[in-house]
């Protein structure tokens, strides 16, 4: 490709392209390391200008006020979009970030779900009477919150966006939103088709710049009242504090150590096709990846060199082909990064049972790693605490359910884990003791928009999905009104019974 054929995206601010004030970012394949695209980023001045168009927005009520049905058929609209769009998103969305092409379909396809369960959820909702003593009337009502910025990672750009684009765009709130500087093509052609769907200008803007400029100012902005970031825990610990000083929401969903816990009365095989495919997809760039193997010892063996073949068998290459089962991580920093974790831990007493090392294919200059596994692994050990971010999977040995338990929990994260058993009692059993925010029996990686997602300790607070992010938009609104006709005259006395 030819510098004048890379196109040049811009901002998406009040319905309107703009070249933002930050540098201009080459957008790298990470197949190849070759530039596609070059892409305007936005700095604090720019956030601050789609933050105003937001508030403006919001303040004239034209998305806010606009009656439900309207919003929900508007959001249907943008799902239908959505769907009628899908293969140039997909396809996109693979050249970005590398991701083969068969996951990304699989798992961006559903897109359009989150915005019509979004939508029905806003038909749906109900306020509540509540039984408040006297002569009242009580009820409460749910009111938007204004301007929230949400701020997505790398890994999975449209779905991440999506999870809360959808339950804040339904419940009437405007939105800015800074896609990852790595990843920011998708979300300005989202952003395009959110206006052809009728969502009026201002309402949604998408403003891609660095984390620590672009970013921390939407964090810090006085008119953003809730922050969505998915990320590392390190700048999430940041907007922690960046939003609590001035009492801004924020749901956080950062890294993640997940564990997947194998009982020996399971199939040795099942179960390693199913690590494998909770550890590997994504080349192990997913939050909830299950790179924790905490198997019993009696399979211990057995397992990994189930494990090692299944890693053995998976088809590395171009991400653009449909045969390709593992595609290479997102930049060359990345990938030493993940090399350096393989020989901290061969530092730190465990064995490189298989890959460990940059993969090779043939044509392509691009960030491959191959899955890798770590056998003779404890977890006090360095590769077993951090999140590595990559396809390397560490498999610790344990004696009992409590010890499966024990160390399944002795973890900073708590995102999200696996059980494999065909023990139907124990799967509950474990499931109930599990400090975990998502727990799947013999499954993993399964995500649905009822489905409320998010991790406890270092893994973050508060949920996607579901409800409670549908309701995390808003502001609950209390009003009691006096049903009686006595006049309230507390200096002479009447109605001096009850107070607050
Ligand atoms: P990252 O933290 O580098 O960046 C995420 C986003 O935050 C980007 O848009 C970035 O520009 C912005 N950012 C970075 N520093 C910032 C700061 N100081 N202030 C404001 N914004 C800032 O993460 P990444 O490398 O893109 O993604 C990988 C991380 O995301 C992993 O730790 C992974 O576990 C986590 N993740 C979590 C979930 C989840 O649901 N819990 C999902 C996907 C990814």
């Amino acid at each position: 490709m030819t510098t004048d054929q890379i196109t040049v995206e811009q901002l998406l601010v009040n319905g309107r392209r703009v070249d933002g004030h930050g540098e201009v970012l080459d957008v790298i394949n990470p197949a190849t390391g070759q530039v596609f695209a070059r892409c305007h980023c936005g700095d604090a001045a720019d956030i601050d200008a789609a933050v105003e168009n937001a508030q403006a927005a919001f303040t004239s009520g034209v998305w806010r006020d606009a009656p439900i049905h309207h919003r929900a058929k508007v959001m249907n609209k943008f799902a239908d979009l959505l769907e009628a769009n899908m293969e140039e998103l997909y396809r996109l969305e693979t050249l970005n970030n590398g991701r083969p092409i068969t996951e990304t379909k699989a798992q961006i396809t559903r897109l359009p779900e989150w915005y019509r369960y979004n939508a029905a959820l806003l038909l749906a909702d109900r306020t509540s009477v509540v039984p408040m003593a006297g002569p009242y009337h009580s009820y409460t009502s749910r009111m938007p919150l204004g301007v929230v910025g949400i701020l997505s990672s790398f890994n999975h750009p449209l779905m991440i966006a999506s999870k809360s684009l959808a339950p804040a765009l339904a419940t009437g709130n405007s939105v800015v939103l800074k896609p990852s500087e790595q990843t920011p093509l998708t979300a300005l052609v989202v952003g395009q088709l959110a206006l052809e769907a009728g969502i009026p200008p201002g309402v949604l803007n998408v403003v891609p710049g660095l984390g620590p400029d672009a970013g921390a100012r939407l964090v810090e902005h006085p008119l953003v009242k809730k922050a969505v970031f998915t990320g590392g825990t390190e700048p999430g610990r940041s907007i922690a504090v960046a939003t609590a000083r001035r009492f801004a929401k924020a749901t956080l969903e950062l890294g993640g150590k997940s564990p997947v816990v194998v009982f020996d009365d399971m199939d040795v095989d099942v179960a390693a096709r199913g690590a494998a495919f909770g550890g590997f997809i994504g080349a192990g760039q997913t939050c909830i990846a299950g790179t924790r193997l905490i198997v019993q010892s009696t399979i211990y063996q057995q397992f990994v060199d189930a494990l090692v073949a299944q890693a053995e068998a998976i088809r590395i290459g171009d991400p653009a082909l449909a045969e390709t089962q593992l595609g290479p991580v997102i930049s060359e920093r990345a990938r030493q990064r993940i090399l350096n974790y393989v020989a901290i831990g061969v530092e730190e007493g465990a064995t490189v049972a298989t890959g460990g090392a940059a993969a090779e294919v043939a044509g392509m200059d691009g960030f491959f790693v191959k899955p890798t596994v770590l056998s003779n692994v404890t977890n006090d050990m360095r590769v077993a605490r951090e999140e590595i971010f990559g396809p390397v999977l560490v498999v610790i040995p344990f004696e009992d359910e409590d010890d499966a338990v024990r160390i399944a929990n002795d973890s900073d994260y708590g995102l999200g884990s696996s059980i494999w058993t065909r023990d139907v009692a124990r799967a509950h059993r474990v499931a109930s003791r599990f400090e975990q925010g998502i727990v799947w029996v013999n499954d993993h990686h399964r995500l649905d928009p009822c489905s409320p997602w998010g991790g406890v300790r270092e893994s973050g607070q508060g949920r996607e999905g579901g409800w409670e992010s549908f309701h995390d938009f808003t502001n609950v609104r209390s009003v009691t009104i006096r049903t009686d006709s006595t006049d309230v005259d507390w200096y002479a006395g009447v109605g001096q019974e009850r107070l607050n």
